[in-house]
């Protein structure tokens, strides 16, 4: 039954319509319900000019979309105002602001940036490179064999030097959730601030920044269903507030000199130039779209399929699950290696069955450092996989020690 109503759901997404192929690779992109498409097709043909600064009707509608689609993420994360969203074009664009912002206005010599080892480098470099300008010094906390910063350690790496934790609730390579609530509130109590990278939290659960209580989370739309190009990064408005531009241009300022300028409001003082109405619109549309189906829904559905892909992947010997095979709070990703075979050629193979999965560094070479690997393969799910996709995956699974001249 359960499978039936899943199905369904794959007939949404017009990619799945004559789909000769698996998709597993959702942590990297998610497929476009014909209702993203739809949404970004009607607003290009009914409602498009360019927004904000034209006084007619036209261009008043297309402000509006946008507007509109601001609130709909705003209502998603559950911020507090709709200023406290900022549309940027992806995750990395988000982690980038906050730190071009907020931390070359507030960052001192001395100063420390906490982040962890298992950080995607979207969020690492942006923090890499404002501590060398700064002269602050970036800190690094790691997992334990369950992929999890434990609270001891986090205790340990605080001190009164840190003035920014950064950190993905949940890691693209290991698919844990960390325990971001207690790991905020004691960064606040170290009276530092904490930034939440949700690219891979936001498409699985109910992401609440409220009661999160994180000072900013980033997150991209072609993860969760929309578009490419569009994101935003939530930030609270006592922050925001005091952050200077991180773009200056058009759109931006409140009044221009030849020698200087002033800035707009909140939260146009962070987007300059034109802004991605068709994007924002589509983004909207998704977040309706898993609204619709409910992320109490999608968290079990993805746990039970998540189940039976692991029991299936540990049947299979000389597979060997990295981190998350412990986790109890995982969400659709596993990382794994196959004794005496490069991810490349697992990734080739499974290309051969149509099974489509991602091989290499996950952009988190660090991490791939200190798990003693150059490279891994990664299966991740989507609120759409079926059984049968991952049945096609563990199929294939079985086959690639005997593909590669190994027999058992
Ligand atoms: N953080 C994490 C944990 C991610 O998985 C990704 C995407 N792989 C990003 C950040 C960056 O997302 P984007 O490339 O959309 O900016």
């Amino acid at each position: 039954e359960r499978e039936k109503e899943i199905a369904r759901i794959k007939a949404d997404f017009p990619i799945f319509k004559s789909a000769d192929f698996f998709y597993l690779d959702n942590a990297a992109t998610t497929q476009k319900p014909y209702t993203v498409l739809e949404a970004m097709k009607n607003y290009y043909e009914t409602e498009n000019a360019n927004p904000l600064r034209g006084l007619y009707e036209l261009s008043l509608k297309a402000t509006e979309a946008y507007e509109k689609a601001r609130v709909s993420v705003q209502n998603f994360l559950n911020a507090k105002s709709a200023e406290e969203i900022i549309f940027v074009r992806n995750a990395t664009e988000g982690l980038n602001l906050v730190a071009q912002s907020y931390g070359r206005a507030f960052l001192k010599e001395g100063d420390e940036i906490l982040i962890t080892i298992m950080e995607h480098h979207s969020n690492l470099i942006p923090w890499q490179q404002i501590a060398k300008e700064k002269g602050a010094k970036l800190t690094f906390l790691e997992p334990n064999e369950e992929g999890l910063i434990s609270l001891e350690s986090f205790k340990k790496a605080l001190n009164d030097k840190v003035k920014i934790v950064a950190m993905a609730e949940v890691s693209n390579v290991l698919g844990n959730r960390q325990d971001i609530e207690t790991f905020v509130k004691l960064t606040h109590e170290n009276n530092a601030i904490f930034v939440c990278d949700g690219a891979q939290s936001v498409p699985h659960r109910k992401v609440d920044v409220q009661a999160m209580d994180v000072d900013f989370l980033a997150f991209s739309g072609h993860k969760v269903y929309g578009p490419m190009g569009i994101g935003a990064v939530y930030g609270k408005k006592e922050l925001l507030e005091k952050m200077p531009p991180f773009l200056f241009g058009g759109e931006m300022i409140e009044y221009v000199t030849k020698e200087d300028a002033t800035w707009a409001e909140l939260p146009h003082k962070f987007e300059a130039g034109t802004v991605n109405v068709g994007g924002a619109v589509g983004l909207e549309a998704a977040i309706q779209y898993i609204e619709k189906l409910g992320f109490s829904f999608i968290e079990e559905r993805e746990k039970e399929l998540s189940e039976y892909l692991m029991a299936g992947m540990k049947e299979i010997p000389h597979v060997h699950i990295l981190g998350s095979e412990k986790g109890k709070n995982h969400h659709g990703i596993m990382t794994f290696t196959i004794d005496g075979v490069h991810p490349h050629d697992i990734a080739e193979i499974m290309d051969s069955h149509k099974v489509c999965i991602r091989a290499g560094h996950h952009c988190a070479q660090p991490l791939m450092k200190f798990m003693g690997t150059p490279s891994t393969s990664r299966v991740s799910l989507g609120l759409y996989n079926t059984k049968e996709d991952v049945d096609a995956f563990l199929a294939a699974l079985k086959t690639i020690r005997g593909a590669m001249g190994y027999g058992e």
